[in-house]
C-alpha cells in the first residue's frame, strides 16, 4: 500500500483500484506504528522511504546477493567494498532514510482527512463524514452538455433542478424520459454530425434543411415546430403561455408539484419531443402530418396503458385528477372506457 500510485492502473479489480484510490486520498499522510508494520513491504517505490532530495528509490535492473529488497533487509550491514555499480551509492542512501524514517509511537495509529469543517482524525470520523469528504476530493465530472447550454444562454445555473425534476417526473414514462435525457446531453446521432464524422450531406430528414447544430431536430426544425403549433390550443388550455425556446429545452417550469396543469403541459410536450426525436431518421411523405398522428397514436397508447394499471390498482381516481383534470386531455366514459380530446384536431 505505500508503493507509489504508478501500479494502481494494473490493479485488475475495478473495487480494489477504487478502494485504493480512496485509501490514497485518506492516508496520503500515512506514518507506521513500528517497523513490523512495514518489513514486508518493497522499499522501491515506497512513498515511505526518500532520499535527500525527497524522491522515491527507483528499483535498479538487478539485484545481487547483498542487494536490499524489502524493509527487513535494511540496513545493509555489509562492508560498503562488497558493493558494486549502482549500488555503491544506493545502499548508503537507503540506509541513511531508512534511520530517518519515523513511526507513530501511539498505540493507535492515527490518520487524518480534510472534511467540510476541517482536518479531522480518520478513526474519530462516522462514515457519512467519510464519505462525503471523499466526495468533495473527487475531480469535477466534465459535463459539456451543462458548458454549452449555460454557454447558449439558453439553460441557466439554477435552471438545472428543474430540468431534471421535468425529466423524471412520474408522470413521464421511461421510454419518454430517456428521450428526454439523450435530448438533454446532445449526444446522439443526427445528420449535423454525422456531416462532421462521415461527410453526409447534413440535411435534416424531417424537413429538409440543413441543421447547423445537434439540437436542431427539437428546437429550430420547422417539422417540430409546426406540431408545436398544431397542439398550440390544447397546450393554452393547460396554461396560456407562449411556447419558448427555455421550454422547448427543459419543459415549462413547475410552481409546484400541485402544478397538474404545467405538468399535463409537460406531458404533451415530452410526447411530442419523444416522438419527432425517435423518428428523426425516418423518411414521410408529409413528416408534420404524420407525427402529428404518431404523438396521438403514442399519448393514447400511453394513457390507456397508465388506465388499466390505475384500474387494477384501484386507483381511478389518482389517474383522473392527474391525467384528466379539468377533463382537457380527456375523460372516462360511463363504460370506463377512455375519450381523448385531442383525437380530432
Ligand atoms: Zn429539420
Amino acid at each position: 500500500m505505500n508503493a507509489s500510485n504508478r501500479y494502481d492502473k494494473d490493479i485488475p479489480c475495478e473495487f480494489y483500484k477504487e478502494a485504493v484510490k480512496a485509501w490514497r486520498i485518506i492516508f496520503h499522510s500515512y506514518i507506521p506504528k513500528n517497523v513490523n508494520d512495514i518489513k514486508r513491504d518493497w522499499i522501491y517505490d515506497n512513498v515511505l522511504l526518500k532520499d535527500d532530495d525527497g524522491r522515491i528509490f527507483k528499483p535498479p535492473s538487478n539485484f545481487p546477493p547483498y542487494a536490499p529488497e524489502f524493509f527487513y533487509d535494511l540496513p545493509v550491514t555489509d562492508n560498503p567494498r562488497e558493493f558494486r555499480g549502482v549500488y555503491r551509492n544506493l545502499i548508503p542512501k537507503l540506509n541513511r532514510s531508512f534511520f530517518k524514517l519515523s513511526f507513530s509511537n501511539n498505540d493507535k495509529a492515527t490518520y487524518y482527512i480534510t472534511t467540510s469543517t476541517g482536518i479531522k482524525d480518520v478513526t474519530l470520523c462516522n462514515f457519512s463524514t467519510l464519505y462525503s469528504a471523499l466526495l468533495s476530493q473527487r475531480k469535477v465530472s466534465a459535463k459539456p452538455w451543462i458548458a454549452k447550454w449555460e454557454q447558449e444562454g439558453a439553460i441557466n445555473n439554477s435552471d438545472w433542478i428543474f430540468v431534471w425534476r421535468n425529466v423524471h417526473h412520474s408522470i413521464i414514462s421511461q421510454t419518454v424520459q430517456s428521450s428526454l435525457w439523450e435530448l438533454l446531453h446532445r449526444n446522439y446521432m443526427c445528420s449535423y454530425f454525422s456531416k462532421l464524422a462521415f461527410g453526409g450531406d447534413g440535411k435534416c430528414k424531417l424537413c429538409g434543411l440543413e441543421e447547423f447544430e445537434r439540437t436542431h431536430i427539437f428546437v429550430s426544425c420547422p417539422v417540430i415546430n409546426s406540431i408545436y403549433d398544431h397542439f398550440t390550443p390544447l397546450l393554452n388550455s393547460f396554461c396560456p403561455d407562449q411556447m419558448t425556446l427555455k421550454e422547448k429545452i427543459m419543459g415549462k417550469k413547475l410552481e409546484s408539484n400541485k402544478d397538474i396543469l404545467g405538468i399535463l403541459r409537460n406531458y404533451v410536450t415530452s410526447s411530442i419531443k419523444h416522438v419527432v426525436y425517435r423518428n428523426r431518421n425516418n423518411t414521410f411523405t408529409n413528416a408534420v402530418t404524420s407525427l402529428i398522428k404518431l404523438v396521438k397514436t403514442h399519448m393514447k397508447k400511453d394513457l390507456t396503458y397508465q388506465w388499466w394499471l390505475a384500474s387494477n390498482n384501484g386507483r381511478k381516481d389518482d389517474f383522473k385528477n392527474l391525467y384528466f383534470q379539468n377533463n382537457l386531455l380527456g375523460s372516462v366514459c360511463t363504460n370506463d372506457s377512455l375519450s381523448f380530446s385531442f383525437t380530432n384536431i
